[in-house]
């Protein structure tokens, strides 16, 4: 493996100093699940890697505040997905970081980690972005929100700039009810990537959020505010219009080893169906 400094801060302003001293030279490391194996790979060559783990304001957790739930960079995809407050008000979120690798991934994959790393297959991404989630970064200029749509650029690129790390992911808590769903096609059981994530969301109003990942260069969201598709007594052809302006945006690469571009968005349209049948379900289960 390449040689390279290791470093562990123990606050948030060094890191950044050490972050941004280093430009692409410097690499934060959380969980290390994606990282350890670029690094054994030498498909990431940093000179310095940046540990978060001893930065007492970077600690795991989820706290609700401010009509809010602010999830800390580091927390692990047990935690997000046993976590009572996001299971209550986010359940795609907990639905997708349970299905993220193994029991042995999850326990040191970070929501941070997964969204920085910026796989287009990244599960919690599409989750992330029915709820509209924004990105906390700190950097030499301050803290700066993103949101989430405007943070995926393509595989492995954000819009974080030089010296900025992720501290937390912020998800409003819905004003009115809502049902979510998150689901995913995987060639095998276990652990692989996906070949198609979708993740939608349905709320009161007759909103439906689609996003869906693993199917272009980053993963996508899909708004609709007819009413059409949050309202199962309307007919299949009228939805169905909908359904393929919704997906529209996909653009597998016919480079994939995981699946052709044909059985993804073939895939696409069955899980997109599925996953709104179930959150249309909840919504209703929710409003008895
Ligand atoms: C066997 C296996 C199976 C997997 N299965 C899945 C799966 O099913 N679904 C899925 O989505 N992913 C999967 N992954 C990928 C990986 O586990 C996730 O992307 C994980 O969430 C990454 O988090 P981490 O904390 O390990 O990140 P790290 O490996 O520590 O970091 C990943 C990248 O993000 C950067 N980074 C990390 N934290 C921050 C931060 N706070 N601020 C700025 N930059 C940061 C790092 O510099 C690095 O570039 C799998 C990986 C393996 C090895």
């Amino acid at each position: 493996m390449h040689t390279f400094a290791y470093v562990r801060p123990t606050t948030v302003a060094e890191a950044v100093a050490i972050l941004d001293a280093g430009g692409r030279d410097a690499r934060v490391l959380a969980g290390g699940t994606d990282l350890v194996i670029r690094l054994r790979d030498g498909s990431a060559t940093p000179t310095t890697v940046i540990d978060l783990k001893r930065i007492a304001d970077l600690r795991p957790g989820v706290r609700e505040e401010g009509g809010r739930l602010t999830i800390s960079a580091t927390t692990v995809m047990t935690d997000v997905a046993a976590d009572p407050l996001v299971r209550r008000h986010f359940p795609a979120l907990a639905e997708a970081a349970a299905v993220v690798g193994s029991v042995q991934i999850r326990n040191r994959a970070t929501l941070g980690g997964n969204v920085c790393n910026a796989s287009p297959a990244a599960d919690t991404a599409t989750p992330l972005l029915v709820f509209d989630a924004t990105v906390v970064a700190e950097g030499p200029g301050g803290t700066r929100r993103i949101a989430i749509d405007d943070f995926f650029v393509r595989s492995g690129v954000t819009t974080l700039q030089r010296g900025e790390l992720v501290t937390a992911i912020e998800l409003p808590i819905p004003a009115v009810a809502t049902g979510s769903a998150h689901v995913r096609r995987t060639r095998r059981r276990g652990h692989d990537l996906a070949s198609v994530t979708l993740s939608v969301r349905v709320d009161a109003l007759g909103v439906t959020r689609f996003a869906y990942g693993s199917v272009g260069p980053r993963p996508v969201l899909a708004v609709d505010d007819t009413g059409v598709l949050a309202d199962p007594a309307v007919p299949a052809e009228a939805r169905s219009a909908i359904l393929e302006r919704m997906f529209a945006d996909a653009s597998p690469s016919p480079r994939s080893m995981r699946a052709s571009p044909a059985y993804r968005l073939a895939m696409l349209r069955v899980l997109g169906a599925r996953a709104l049948r179930s959150a249309i379900e909840q919504l209703a289960a929710g409003s008895d």
